[in-house]
């Protein structure tokens, strides 16, 4: 996208490139490149948010008395994109982005003081209990149930899909309070300490081989009063404020036209089969061009959103418009590179990691290694947060009122 940024805007870019010259490891980028799982990594993620903290710059959409930047939508657009374009790797979004902005908007002080500043230096590792067997689309018919008893709540029941939980100090949970109200009006957001006997970790491995996913089994597991966000009941109010944030929250835009521009790269070194490389075959040079100005267009949608949150307002339902376009290009970029790549691409290694010493040596180029894992782990993008059917539903009611 062309812009005219100002003159400090500008400064800000030099110095945001500055910084990631300087602190952007050939270990961190080969890592971010090298990980074909949905979600970073912690080794390599929690290394380059532990760089962001100390540098002030990891909660950029924070306000800024909580520990957030205080930078223009501009300042935070230009930073993610510099990040993208240098192959930093992504953060992982469950602290940061999801119940680090639900806890500035609803938390008390005293929960802020907590909470807050274990997320910024990456010491506490969270994950995110909303999905159960059974609901999922249909979140509002969670069934784990909560109940107070003393000074605590007392858990059972089970969640799903729980991405990290392995890795987890914490999950925020919505847990059913009340079965005798309308099934929206008997919800609750609880902060539950994941290491206690009452909470059990079972791994669900996807068809890639990762271990991202996990079921969650909470058996009289415990959590203080004290760890309630908002009011017993208000927690479906805080659950779509915070799925807001998770589907148009980042920004998708940046990171699909980094790949966008590798793929580009790539088929300039493809042999078409009839004398000229890929790159240069007009109907292959037409989708990349689709896939490029569809990015493109989503970029824009996304300087709007953080234009209004920028003004304090939810990011609110064009979210889902994001989250629909972002997910989709996302898979389009997969099925291309495994186009440009044909045969090359047709092999699944089991081996993780695939960065740093004990890697695997790559069976061809590094991208016909990632290219199959990445295709079948990204399926997956358009189911979590919300899958492309419920987004239409979200679009066509809240967007196109109909
Ligand atoms: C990799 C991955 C990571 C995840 N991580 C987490 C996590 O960390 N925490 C968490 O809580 N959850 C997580 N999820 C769960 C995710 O949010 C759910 O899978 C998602 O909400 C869909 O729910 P479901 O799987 O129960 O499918 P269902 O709701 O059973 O949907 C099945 C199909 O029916 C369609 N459908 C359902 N309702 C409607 C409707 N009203 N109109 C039209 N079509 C409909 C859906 O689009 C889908 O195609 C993760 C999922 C994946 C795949």
């Amino acid at each position: 996208m062309d812009m005219d940024f100002s003159s400090q805007d500008i400064a800000f870019r030099n110095e945001v490139r500055a910084f990631l010259q300087n602190n952007l490891t050939d270990r961190l980028r080969d890592g971010a490149r090298r990980t074909p799982s949905v979600f970073v990594e912690p080794d390599i993620g929690m290394e380059w948010h532990r760089i962001l903290y100390r540098q002030g710059w990891v909660a950029p959409h924070w306000p800024k008395e909580d520990g957030g930047t205080g930078w223009s939508p501009t300042q935070k657009f230009i930073f993610e994109r510099e990040c993208a374009l240098a192959g930093a790797p992504a953060l992982s979004i469950l602290g940061l982005r999801l119940v680090g902005p639900v806890i500035c908007a609803f938390g008390t002080p005293e929960q802020k003081a907590r909470f807050l500043p274990r997320i910024l230096s990456g010491d506490d590792y969270w994950c995110q209990g909303y999905s159960e067997p059974g609901s999922g689309s249909d979140l509002a018919s969670l069934k784990t149930s909560a109940r107070l008893e003393g000074g605590d709540y007392v858990i059972n029941g089970s969640k799903i899909w729980t991405t990290h939980a392995h890795h987890a100090d914490w999950i925020f949970a919505l847990v059913r309070t009340d079965a005798t109200v309308k099934k929206q009006a008997g919800i609750t957001f609880l902060l539950v300490p994941m290491d206690q006997p009452g909470i059990s970790v079972t791994p669900i491995p996807s068809m890639s081989g990762d271990h991202e996913v996990n079921a969650v089994f909470f058996t009289d597991a415990r959590t203080s009063a004290e760890n309630r966000i908002g009011a017993e009941g208000q927690g479906w109010s805080i659950a779509k404020f915070l799925l807001e944030n998770e589907r148009g929250g980042s920004c998708y835009a940046p990171r699909l036209l980094q790949s966008i521009g590798r793929l580009e790269q790539l088929a300039q070194t493809q042999p078409s089969g009839s004398g000229g490389m890929i790159g240069h075959d007009p109907r292959f040079r037409d989708r990349l061009a689709r896939v490029r100005l569809e990015a493109e267009a989503l970029e824009i949608t996304e300087l709007r959103i953080l234009a209004e949150l920028a003004k304090g307002r939810a990011p609110g339902p064009q979210t889902s418009l994001v989250k629909l376009l972002g997910s989709n290009i996302g898979q389009r970029i997969d099925t291309l590179r495994l186009e440009l790549l044909g045969p090359d691409a047709l092999q699944l290694p089991l081996e993780r990691p695939l960065y740093g010493n004990e890697a695997p040596e790559p069976v061809g180029s590094e991208d016909a290694q990632t290219a199959m894992i990445q295709y079948l782990n990204n399926r997956a993008a358009t189911i979590f947060g919300g899958s492309d059917e419920v987004q239409k539903n979200i679009i066509a009611k809240t967007v196109l009122g109909l």
